[in-house]
């Protein structure tokens, strides 16, 4: 006889949610985010502005575990601290052992991949920092030969000495990587505007698309971050807004929403919130609003 079979793509609902705050353990960026009807969430694995952390404990990992109806896919951001091209010998290493840190933390977790910003040249110029970017990404990966979490490479607004502000840079860090099989790539729209991508409309928004997937390859496509930007066109600004009050509108999120392409790719919004998560809940009823 044959099995019921299952829903389709098309019946599922979007992955959809918010980036949620760890306070109180991990299992409580599941309980943030269940809270506001999130189906996708991201987290930090630890308080992203330290480089070490305590060891996850037992507890906290059951809780996580064994946590109830929590949303459909939940993955990790690397703490902002780390900068896999430093200059500076004690940040460089720093940077490494962190990263190394919180993919096993990201492990134990079962998360599926760590968004990263792939590193900021600091002066020394873009092709050497790419080239340390991607010797970083093979000391982590070859110390963790059984590691199961791979790394979303964030698209950056370019903002100081950023790097991965074009595709062809975060192409290149993939190109080079002995390990091209754990990499793959988070676009945020805020960071790609700010970045020079005009996606304020359809055709621009489908522009930049074409080329990502002329660069990169919409395989490798792990999650959108959605954010308004309150900064302009191509100014390296790194500023999230709420979605349609910045500089975006809501063209592109349009866009996102609606694609069959994008439906089981996760989609979380970085916009800013008080505890109750009052804007999350908006900014998600605004998205939801765009099907
Ligand atoms: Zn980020
Ligand atoms: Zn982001």
């Amino acid at each position: 006889m044959a099995r019921p079979q299952k829903s389709s793509t098309a019946e599922r609902p979007p992955l959809l949610g918010a980036h949620m705050s760890i306070a109180g353990g991990p299992a409580k960026a599941l309980e943030r985010g269940r809270s506001v009807g999130c189906t996708a969430i991201q987290m930090f694995v630890k308080n992203n502005m330290q480089w070490f952390a305590k060891d996850l404990t037992a507890a906290d990992l059951k809780a996580f575990a064994a946590f109830s109806d929590p949303p459909e896919i939940v993955f990790g951001h690397t703490s902002y601290l780390i900068n896999l091209c430093a200059t500076d010998s004690i940040t460089f290493e720093r940077s490494r052992l962190a990263l190394r840190a919180e993919l096993e933390r990201a492990d134990q977790l079962k998360l599926p991949f760590l968004v990263l910003h792939p590193g900021a040249h600091v002066g020394q110029g873009m092709e050497a920092g790419l080239k340390r970017i991607s010797e970083s990404l093979n000391f982590v990966f070859s110390a963790l030969p059984k590691g199961r979490c791979k790394i979303a490479l964030e698209v950056t607004a370019g903002q100081g000495s950023a790097i991965g502000s074009k595709f062809a840079e975060l192409a290149a860090v993939i190109a080079s990587c002995r390990y091209p099989k754990r990499l793959l790539v988070c676009l945020d729209t805020a960071h790609l505007f700010a970045a020079g991508y005009d996606i304020s409309t359809a055709k621009g928004f489908w522009n930049m698309f074409a080329e990502f997937e002329k660069q990169i390859g919409s395989a490798r496509l792990a999650a959108w971050h959605l954010n308004d930007s309150k900064a302009g066109l191509g100014s390296r600004v790194d500023r999230h807004e709420h979605i349609g009050k910045g500089k975006l509108g809501l063209a592109p999120f349009r866009e996102i929403m609606r694609a069959e392409q994008f439906k089981r790719i996760p989609k979380v919004l970085e916009t800013p919130k008080g505890e109750d998560l009052a804007e999350d809940r908006e900014n998600l009823a605004v998205l939801r609003g765009l099907l």
